[in-house]
């Protein structure tokens, strides 16, 4: 008798990547999903494929600071899609909808803005079905909920990008790693005169690295060494950002355990509106498996 032959379990497909502020349906209270651009921050939510967006009342805090760091630095000067005029709305970090909604007024938008309660995949603890970037750019939480990674920066008063914060908003550790971080990549390395020379025999060779003339540093152990601490660093607040998003949806901290109680709270109140449930039990109960 011919020996069974064991299936191999077939592959899904991976979502794809939310690139140009796309628009897809659902499953949340309001259907139409309307996506930020490419690495954005903001997710809007409407009734139908033509209304204008609402975001969710969660990130009312983080919009507000979103909008006030733009003010402040590093993203005031934002232009949409090749138009020069300024927004007052990052583009990078809304749907393309409201940022079009944003080019005709020219006013805070938090006097437009609308927000409803409990709208997001966070408040609902549903998985979005696009993905924030391909798997060579993050790992999986980040591919499926970078958006949210995003939002907890910015809740925290910080940009999840740049070493900016609001100082007053943002909490003390974090306000000391981005204000190390700043003066690090702020401060003008020593570099000797590039020297590009043919023969790989002369002293004074240099590799080109992409058609240039690779940097040399005047002292290049402890140029390394500040490198090094800049990305430690920005590793560091990534973490500290990715592991409250993480909670949230009731994942492990980044090198932690497994699904956590929470999560698995949220999914009995969901499954079971009608059950009271009581978290929290005193005493963790580990059944024998
Ligand atoms: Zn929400």
């Amino acid at each position: 008798m011919a020996a069974k032959r064991r299936r191999r379990p077939r592959k899904v497909p991976l979502p794809p990547v939310a690139l140009k502020s796309p628009v897809v349906k659902e499953d949340l209270p309001l259907r139409w999903v309307y996506y930020p651009e490419h690495y954005g921050t903001f997710i809007g939510f409407a009734k139908t494929a033509n209304s204008k967006p609402v975001l969710c009342a969660c990130t009312e805090g983080a919009v507000r600071n979103c909008l006030a760091l733009a003010l402040a630095g590093v993203r005031t000067q934002i232009y949409h899609r090749g138009d020069l005029r300024v927004l007052r709305l990052p583009s990078q970090d809304f749907p393309s909808r409201l940022v079009r909604v944003a080019l005709g007024k020219d006013v805070d938008p938090m006097t437009w803005l609308r927000f409803e309660s409990k709208l997001c995949h966070r408040c609902n603890v549903a998985t979005p079905s696009l993905r924030f970037c391909h798997e060579m750019y993050g790992e999986k939480f980040k591919q499926g909920y970078g958006w949210y990674i995003n939002q907890a920066a910015y809740r925290l008063g910080a940009n999840p990008v740049w070493p900016q914060c609001i100082d007053d908003v943002t909490p003390e550790e974090i306000v000391t790693k981005i204000t190390e971080l700043k003066r690090l990549q702020d401060r003008k390395p020593e570099t000797r005169t590039k020297v590009l020379d043919v023969s790989k025999d002369s002293p004074h060779f240099v590799e080109e690295v992409g058609g240039w003339p690779a940097e040399v540093f005047a002292d290049p152990e402890s140029e390394k060494e500040l490198q090094r601490s800049a990305a430690r660093l920005r590793r560091e607040l990534q973490n500290y950002f990715e592991n409250i998003a993480r909670e949230e949806f009731g994942f492990r901290r980044v090198g932690e355990g497994w699904v956590s109680e929470s999560l698995l709270f949220k999914i009995v109140c969901r499954v079971l509106p009608e059950t009271e449930t009581i978290s929290s039990l005193p005493v963790r109960l580990s059944a024998r498996w």
